[in-house]
C-alpha cells in the first residue's frame, strides 16, 4: 500500500507515508516494517508515533538524540527510545487540568536527567509544589505528634495546631490549639 494516506497524529493533516517520519529509517528499524509495506492496520494498532515532515520541519519538534537515553526497565526490558520530542499536553493526575510538556523539557528529562523513557510527569507544576508543601509539613507533624505522646508542652501542641492549619484540617487544628491553652 505505497500510496495510502493517513492522518498525521500530531497536525491532523492527511499525509502520505512517504512524506512523514515513518520514511525514517529508525522508525522502520525499531517498528520492524518498511514504509512501502505498513498497512494502516499496523499503524493503528501499534504505537507507531509518527509525523508529517510540515509538523518535522516545524521548531516544535526536537529530533532525539536516542542514543543518550535511558531505556532500560525492569528485568532486563527494553522501552522504546524516544526518537522525536513533540510538545505534549498531559492531564494531571490530581487536579485533572492539562498542563503543558513542551519538547524541549523533555529533551532535558530523557537525556541531561536520564529519566527511563516509559515515564512522564503525572501532576502539573502547581500540585507538584502543593504535594511538595504536603510532605514538607507532614514531616515536621509526625514527630511532633510522637513527642506530646511523652512529653505533652503547650509550644509543641501550638506548632501542631499551626501545622494542621496548614494542612486544612481545622478541626484538628482547634483541637491543638485548645489543648495548648491548658498549659
Ligand atoms: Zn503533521
Ligand atoms: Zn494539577
Amino acid at each position: 500500500m505505497p500510496n495510502q494516506k493517513l492522518i498525521c497524529p500530531h497536525c491532523q493533516q492527511e499525509t502520505p507515508p512517504k512524506n512523514s517520519s515513518l520514511n525514517d529509517v529508525r522508525i522502520q528499524k525499531h517498528y520492524r516494517f518498511k514504509v512501502d509495506v505498513l498497512s494502516s492496520e499496523q499503524i493503528k494498532n501499534d504505537k507507531i508515533k509518527w509525523y508529517c515532515n510540515d509538523c518535522m520541519t516545524s521548531k516544535k519538534i526536537i529530533i532525539a538524540n536516542w542514543k543518550q537515553q535511558n531505556t532500560r526497565g525492569y528485568l532486563a526490558f527494553e522501552w522504546m527510545p524516544i526518537l522525536y520530542y513533540v510538545p505534549r499536553q498531559i492531564c494531571c493526575k490530581f487536579c485533572k487540568t492539562d498542563f503543558k510538556f513542551p519538547a524541549k523539557a523533555q529533551q532535558q528529562w530523557y537525556e541531561d536527567y536520564q529519566i527511563l523513557t516509559d515515564v512522564s510527569p503525572k501532576l502539573c507544576y502547581p500540585c507538584r509544589q502543593k504535594t511538595r508543601f504536603i510532605k514538607s509539613v507532614n514531616e515536621e507533624l509526625a514527630p511532633l505528634l510522637k513527642v506530646v505522646k511523652t512529653n505533652p508542652n503547650k509550644a509543641a501542641f501550638k506548632r501542631i495546631s499551626e501545622l494542621y492549619l496548614a494542612l486544612g484540617n481545622t478541626q484538628k487544628a482547634a483541637q491543638y490549639l485548645a489543648r495548648s491553652k491548658q498549659f
